[in-house]
């Protein structure tokens, strides 16, 4: 059984849900994570867990998405955090790669979800993008665990965020060309990996540049069983159990 613990599955990027559940669900990819970006696409992340067995919702507000937020926005999530389908608080995060960032206000919105999660007691899914100082000292001041999802830093980095009982999320990213991450991914291990797709972005070879579906993350075992020369099943059997170690409320 294949797990796609990190994707965007909401109208905004698929028209037909129904379809998208079944061609992962012929592909044997049974457990998928949709993760809400804003208020919107929390919420529906939310009903589309609750309609389909094998979707799984993380809740909370994108570093780029947080333009309108207010704290009704925490508020709704206060009150969704213990609903059964909620997995984790996520994709939160630290995003400085836009000129126009507003960093302060993406780090009280950041350290606001924390709180939360930490007093639920819920596991984080964090985005980080050009922000990987300040994502680690904040992250330090919480005792939580997470994924820090669509992981490219350094193997220096990567060991910082395991110490910290996280584990990395690996995406199609690995597959390109050039990327240093699968060497990283040999160092630490796949006992610190949990697998991902990002669909609707970041499509693995040799389909990139099309649009993503969580199904492509066979692409993605194939690709390590390959290059860490670890079967398919084994690679499996461990990331799997890495994500229930993480998003303890998914049942597998
Ligand atoms: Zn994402």
């Amino acid at each position: 059984m294949y797990i796609d613990t990190h994707c965007h599955i909401y109208q905004e990027y698929y028209d037909d849900i129904d379809k998208e559940i079944n061609d992962c669900n012929k592909e044997n990819c049974n457990v998928l994570i949709t993760n809400g970006c804003d208020l919107k696409s929390s919420k529906e992340s939310l009903e589309i867990a609750k309609k389909y067995k094998e979707v799984y919702a993380a809740i909370g507000f994108h570093p780029t998405e947080i333009k309108d937020y207010d704290d009704s926005w925490l508020y709704w999530l206060k009150e969704h955090i213990n609903d059964d389908k909620v997995v984790a608080i996520g994709e939160i995060g630290l995003d400085y790669h836009y000129d126009d960032t507003d960093k302060e206000k993406e780090i009280i919105i950041l350290k606001k979800q924390l709180e939360l999660a930490e007093k639920y007691q819920m596991p984080v899914i964090v985005h980080s993008r050009d922000a990987t100082e300040d994502t680690l000292k904040i992250l330090k001041d919480y005792n939580l665990k997470g994924i820090i999802h669509g992981f490219s830093g350094s193997l220096e980095v990567a060991k910082e965020y395991i110490k910290m009982g996280y584990k990395l999320g690996v995406n199609g990213v690995v597959t390109f060309k050039n990327a240093h991450l699968k060497e990283v991914i040999k160092e630490i291990g796949i006992k610190n990996i949990v697998i991902e797709t990002d669909s609707p972005y970041l499509t693995p070879d040799p389909f990139r540049g099309q649009k993503n579906h969580p199904y492509n993350v066979k692409i993605i075992v194939d690709f390590l069983a390959d290059y860490l020369n670890i079967s398919k099943e084994e690679i499996l059997r461990i990331t799997n159990n890495n994500a229930k170690e993480i998003l303890q409320k998914l049942k597998l």
